[in-house]
């Protein structure tokens, strides 16, 4: 029989198992630059998937959906997983969306993605901790 036809099959698109959306491939420097040390020792060898329901705690997923990793689990807050201020818009730079509002309250304007592109073109790359990545 012809195998042409055949369709992936489900497990091959990386699903949250918490609502069952489709997650996103993240890079694995990412998610160990984030989590806890603790949860860090824990990952799998698996590529992780971020899922960005707001209404998920689970932030990423193996591959195989069989280890998740809660918003608890990570050093920072996740923008997308957060509906109060502080919420952080850039990790690198410690920006969060009440600098950008305040800025455009203050000036009409935000140069702060300005800012993030220039410091990155400069190749300074940092955690808000401090750290460089
Ligand atoms: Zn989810």
């Amino acid at each position: 029989m012809s195998t042409c036809c055949v369709l992936p099959h489900a497990g091959d698109v990386p699903t949250c198992p918490m609502n069952g959306q489709v997650a996103k491939p993240v890079g694995r420097k990412t998610v160990e630059s984030l989590v806890i040390r603790e949860a860090r020792a824990a990952l799998t060898a698996q590529p992780y998937y971020f899922c960005d329901a707001t209404d998920c705690d689970t932030v990423y997923v193996s591959a195989l959906g069989d280890h998740l990793i809660t918003k608890d689990l990570l050093t920072v807050r996740v923008g997308i997983k957060e509906t109060e201020d502080p919420i952080p818009l850039c990790y690198c730079f410690g920006y969060d969306r009440k600098a950008v509002r305040d800025d455009i309250r203050r000036t009409g304007k935000t140069d702060i993605q300005k800012a993030i592109t220039q410091r990155v073109k400069a190749g300074v790359m940092t955690t808000n901790a401090g750290r460089r990545i």
